[in-house]
């Protein structure tokens, strides 16, 4: 939290007050959600802007609230992050999805592969190599199938320590992405001293790539560097066949987003595997 200076008014500190109140209350609230295995999973495909079929799907956590319904993740992964949480529950999605990819490999969907979002603590935290690996066991899925999506300010903190994490993660054959590239400060060429695979083209990007030619040729020379680097991109957030046209001419290879499929739960998940959806 941020602190105040000498002449803090008393409405800060009632409202300071107010907040802490509330994150206890929050903390207390997934403690519980925790116990009660209230968290559920739902998946949004990746489609490959080669064949245009299913490749992948990104796990997404929700919030099965018994009183208050479905909650988004921006609503309380702040809060298990700062309480430290965020590690136990990290671990849950991961073998989640992973158990999930493999029963859908055994029935013959795929190739499949799942992405799962890292949080910052579970990256310095908890031993996340031995944990990736405990899970790719229990869960019998080949490491090349799980994917691993950081936040570039993850990638900026304490570089070295992290280039060596990467580099184990990498060398169990689990591939790593850089997710919501292009909102934080480092450029590409910067990128490449991590072992990466892909790198997720942010959507506020995608957004305006229809009616800006400026984020046209961001997101071309974004396109243009990772193939040089031997990187895959996806875009984040297509919403309409414009922006999924634009994307294919400029060499996209992944694409993700609405136009294909909002997040959706497993069975409607498995349903999308099993009919074969294209673009
Ligand atoms: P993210 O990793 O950038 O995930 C993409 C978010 O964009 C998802 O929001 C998804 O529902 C949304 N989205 C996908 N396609 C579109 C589109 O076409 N248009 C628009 N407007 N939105 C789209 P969601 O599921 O609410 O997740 C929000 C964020 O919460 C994620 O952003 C990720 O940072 C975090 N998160 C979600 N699940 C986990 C998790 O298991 N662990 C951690 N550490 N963070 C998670
Ligand atoms: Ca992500
Ligand atoms: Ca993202
Ligand atoms: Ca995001």
């Amino acid at each position: 939290a941020k602190q105040h200076g000498g002449g803090t008014f008393r409405f800060f500190e009632a409202a300071a007050n107010e907040r802490l109140r509330s994150r206890q209350q929050t903390e207390q609230a997934l403690r519980l959600a925790v116990q009660e295995n209230q968290f559920v999973l739902h998946y949004q495909p990746k489609v490959s802007c080669n064949n245009g079929t299913i490749i992948g799907a990104e796990a997404l956590i929700r919030w099965q609230h018994p009183q208050h319904g479905l909650i988004s993740p921006a609503e309380f992964i702040q809060a298990m992050e700062e309480s430290g949480q965020v590690v136990a529950v990290g671990r849950w999605v991961m073998h989640q999805a992973c158990l999930q990819a493999s029963r859908w490999h055994a029935r013959g969907l795929g190739p499949f592969s799942v992405a799962v979002n890292l949080s910052a603590r579970q990256l310095r935290e908890g031993n996340l190599v031995q944990q990736v690996r405990q899970v790719l066991e229990e869960t019998g899925l080949a490491a090349r199938w799980l994917e691993l999506e950081l936040t570039e300010s993850m990638l900026m903190e304490d570089v070295e320590e992290t280039i060596a994490t990467l580099g184990e993660l990498r060398a169990l054959g689990v591939r790593l992405s850089v997710d919501d590239f292009g909102t934080g400060y480092s450029s590409l060429s910067y990128l490449k001293r991590f072992p990466l695979d892909a790198v997720k083209v942010d959507r506020s990007f995608v957004q305006d790539i229809v009616a800006d030619p400026n984020d046209v040729s961001i997101t071309r020379a974004v396109i243009t560097m990772a193939h040089a680097l031997q990187m895959k991109v996806i875009a984040e957030g297509v919403e309409t066949e414009a922006q999924l046209a634009l994307l294919i001419a400029n060499r996209c290879d992944e694409i993700q987003g609405y136009y294909f499929s909002r997040p959706v739960p497993a069975e409607e998940m498995e349903i999308m595997l099993e009919n074969g959806k294209t673009i």
